[in-house]
């Protein structure tokens, strides 16, 4: 319904129409006005990155520096970011949306217990995401989450238990955890305890107290210690597992021999350990049975000492991966930070998971990154990959600024799994631990014990281990083991 006295738009020249934007030098096309507004620049004037559309003594600058009104403003808060239809921002239509689903009808208030939920959501760095997640027929997930603000549903762990464990109820059971309305729960535990059961239900009714206690008081208590430190991987979960497996095979064999976990002696446990030659978790449980005064009386031949760490990727092929890792754009960026701070400052997997952006932070021009307690200039082009990587986080679907986790996981309040990085990195040709032990060693051939400690975040004592391992020369190294060893060429 384009009139005759329309203005053109000042940029494409085309006429507009009765959608156009006015803008003080004229008027915009919807197109044009749109592209302006969904794609904010970089200032020229005062560098904020904002939508540029407005003539400045020849310059296109933001509204700001024009000195005029945006008309991409949100008519209620005033922000150009996240627009939402043409006169309102997402995080205002996401507090009506919110506002509706978590209101109490008892008071005609958000929930009270559910207002952590809604102070996250709202500040979700995308607020889109978020607004489809509620959107008019809403999944699951917000369904459940409406009933619960309603008090039609407890807000509990229980009621998660009776329900489907799938994905879309554990992201709200994840989230109600992130924000503290639920006690932390790990979802490994979680699943220990109907492992345990099961198990149990295959061993022989005489063992089941035994191995219930030893599951539950001490496998599952060291689990939520690790749980605790954000150890907890998928590796830990299965020893858990595999630790409970043992102890029912150690009772086992003792029947055979026709005694019991209280009864048995050293003799027996001798004639056990002859019978496996290689012992493999059944310290933990034998330590168990002497300190909770079960059994006092047995113990296992303590575990050698670690033998000194052998390096196995050798300084060549080391290389090669780090340039792979600077520059292959085939690999994502967040698996090139990772796999590059494995092999450039030895981070382990499970600590560079959960870094934090706080670790991340900008002097003299440069990025520098805090692994323990000094920051560490990053060299080019890392630098610019982190930089990169934060930008893009930014744009992440689950981020949520109050988590800071460097690089955020699938399930909001998380940071990604191990497993996520590492299968990528060895897809690869990186066995991030085996990287690790190569970058340690020759770190700390360079690099006083004392400050390797600082800068990196292992032990005195360990870095001095290394230390002297790399004072050895590389090449005879290399040659011990191979005279050791394999005749395989390292
Ligand atoms: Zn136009
Ligand atoms: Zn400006
Ligand atoms: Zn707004």
């Amino acid at each position: 319904m384009s009139e005759a006295d329309d203005p053109d738009c000042w940029i494409c020249g085309k006429a507009t129409n009765w959608q156009r934007y006015e803008v003080p030098q004229g008027a915009l096309c919807l197109g044009c006005g749109r592209r302006r507004h969904y794609h904010p620049a970089p200032c020229p004037v005062c560098r904020v990155r904002r939508p540029l559309a407005f003539l400045d003594d020849q310059l296109v600058v933001c509204a700001g520096c024009a000195g005029v009104a945006s008309p991409f403003a949100c008519r209620e808060c005033g922000s150009e970011e996240h627009l939402y239809g043409r006169h309102r921002c997402a995080r205002c239509f996401l507090r009506e949306r919110l506002s509706a689903l978590l209101t109490d009808p008892t008071t005609g208030e958000v929930n009270s217990r559910l207002q952590p939920v809604f102070d996250t959501l709202i500040e979700s760095e995308r607020p889109q995401t978020t607004i489809w997640w509620l959107r008019k027929k809403p999944g699951v997930g917000a369904v459940l989450l409406g009933q619960m603000a309603r008090g039609e549903v407890p807000i509990t762990h229980d009621t998660f238990r009776g329900l489907p464990q799938d994905l879309a109820h554990g992201y709200l059971r994840h989230l109600l955890a992130a924000v503290g309305v639920l006690e932390p729960f790990d979802p490994y535990i979680e699943r220990m305890g109907p492992w345990l059961d099961g198990f149990l239900d295959t061993v022989p009714e005489r063992h089941r107290e035994l191995l219930r206690r030893f599951g539950r008081w001490h496998v599952m208590k060291q689990m939520r210690h690790s749980a605790s430190v954000g150890r907890l991987s998928r590796g830990t979960a299965d020893a858990a597992r595999h630790r409970v497996r043992i102890a029912s095979k150690v009772l086992a064999y003792f029947d055979g021999l026709g005694v019991t976990a209280q009864t048995a002696t050293q003799a027996n446990l001798d004639h056990y350990v002859h019978s496996r030659g290689r012992l493999c978790g059944e310290h933990g449980f034998i330590r168990w049975l002497r300190t909770t005064g079960v059994n006092p009386r047995i113990r296992l031949p303590t575990q050698p000492q670690r033998p000194d760490p052998a390096v196995t990727v050798g300084e060549d092929h080391r290389w090669e991966l780090i340039d792979q890792l600077l520059h292959d754009p085939s690999i994502k960026p967040y698996t090139r930070i990772a796999g590059l701070f494995t092999l450039l400052f030895a981070q382990r997997m499970a600590d560079i998971v959960a870094m934090k952006t706080s670790q991340i932070s900008h002097a003299d021009g440069l990025l520098h990154v805090t692994f323990n307690n000094t920051a560490i200039a990053m060299p080019p082009p890392l630098d610019n990959l982190i930089a990169g990587h934060l930008t893009e986080r930014g744009m992440s679907l689950h981020a949520s600024r109050d988590t800071g986790w460097l690089f955020p996981g699938g399930s909001p309040g998380r940071h990604i799994a191990t497993e996520n990085i590492r299968k990528q990195l060895v897809a690869i040709g990186l066995k991030p631990y085996e990287g690790r032990k190569a970058t340690l060693f020759q770190l700390a051939a360079d690099i006083p014990a004392p400050v390797l400690g600082d800068l990196i975040g292992i032990s005195h004592k360990n870095a001095a281990d290394w230390a002297r391992l790399a004072a050895r020369d590389w090449r005879s190294y290399i040659a011990d083991r191979s005279l050791s060893q394999s005749p395989r060429q390292t």
